[in-house]
């Protein structure tokens, strides 16, 4: 890739490993829990933790610093989803509340547990995919 120094404007080859990485392709294998590199890997060796690197091309993926990043996210997912049908469904049903301080928390909790390891997963490889932090190069 060239580049032009904005001080001498000299044109030169950029000095990383040459590779791009599209953000959308890698977010989008982030969400199915693949490598971000290769999409054949798995990017998980359990539910949350990843794996130091992909078992199919050795891409290191333990540079990622996720955090509680997508917990947040999840938090904010279901905040808009959660709470809009709540309002709708008291709206067409008459449900007791006894039911409703069952089915919401209940509700709550499984999508939170199937959203977790899709939104790291994109997390992840967003952060490879700009390498940040540990992916970063040198
Ligand atoms: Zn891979």
């Amino acid at each position: 890739m060239l580049y032009t120094n904005g001080m001498t404007g000299e044109r030169n080859e950029k000095v990383d490993d040459g590779t791009d990485r599209p953000a959308r392709r890698a977010i989008g294998l982030g969400l199915q829990g693949k490598c971000p590199a290769c999409g054949s890997g798995r990017l998980f060796r359990s539910f949350l933790k990843p794996a130091d690197r992909c078992p199919s091309c050795g891409e290191a993926l333990d540079g990622h610093q996720a955090d509680d990043f997508p917990a947040y996210i999840v938090i904010l997912l279901l905040g808009h989803i959660l709470v809009p049908t709540m309002i709708e469904v008291n709206h067409l049903f008459d449900i007791p509340l006894l039911w409703q301080s069952i089915l919401w928390p209940v509700l709550t909790i499984l999508l939170a547990v199937a959203l977790i390891q899709p939104v790291k997963g994109a997390v992840i490889a967003f952060q490879w995919a700009r390498r940040m932090h540990g992916f970063a190069p040198g």
